[in-house]
């Protein structure tokens, strides 16, 4: 894969441009979302590339696995374990996904409406 064809996010797995990281591990990766929806908007990425939830299979077992239980542990890094905070993934056209690398955003910091746009 070239570097043309890296998602953004990739870029940021290699180092390529900044981000202000949160935590991370050897499979995933949290850092500060540049367009923040809401006073704390972090994202949660695996560092394997994998689209979004829809690819998802079998394989990633353990991955997904991974993934939801780093959820709290970066809740509580953030401080918003009490107050509450909503994890969401946008999947494809209609989901709003926008880059094309699995990621959850963790929003928090304010009550949040429902159901979303
Ligand atoms: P999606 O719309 O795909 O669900 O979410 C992509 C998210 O990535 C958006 O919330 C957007 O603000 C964020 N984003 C896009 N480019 C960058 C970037 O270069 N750095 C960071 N930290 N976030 C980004």
């Amino acid at each position: 894969m070239t570097s043309e064809e890296k998602t953004i996010f990739k870029k940021i797995i290699d180092g390529e441009i900044p981000a202000n990281v949160v935590f991370q591990d050897d499979l995933c990766l949290a850092f500060h979302d540049a367009f923040p929806q809401a006073p704390v908007h972090v994202l949660l990425i695996p560092k394997q590339e994998i689209e979004n939830v829809d690819s998802l299979d079998d394989q990633h077992r353990d991955l997904a696995g991974h993934l939801l239980l780093t959820v709290p542990k970066v809740a509580r890094l953030l401080g918003i374990e009490d107050s509450g905070y909503r994890v969401v993934a946008n999947c494809g056209k209609d989901g709003g996904q926008s880059v094309d690398h699995l990621h959850l955003h963790i929003l928090a910091g304010r009550p949040l409406t429902w159901p979303p746009g």
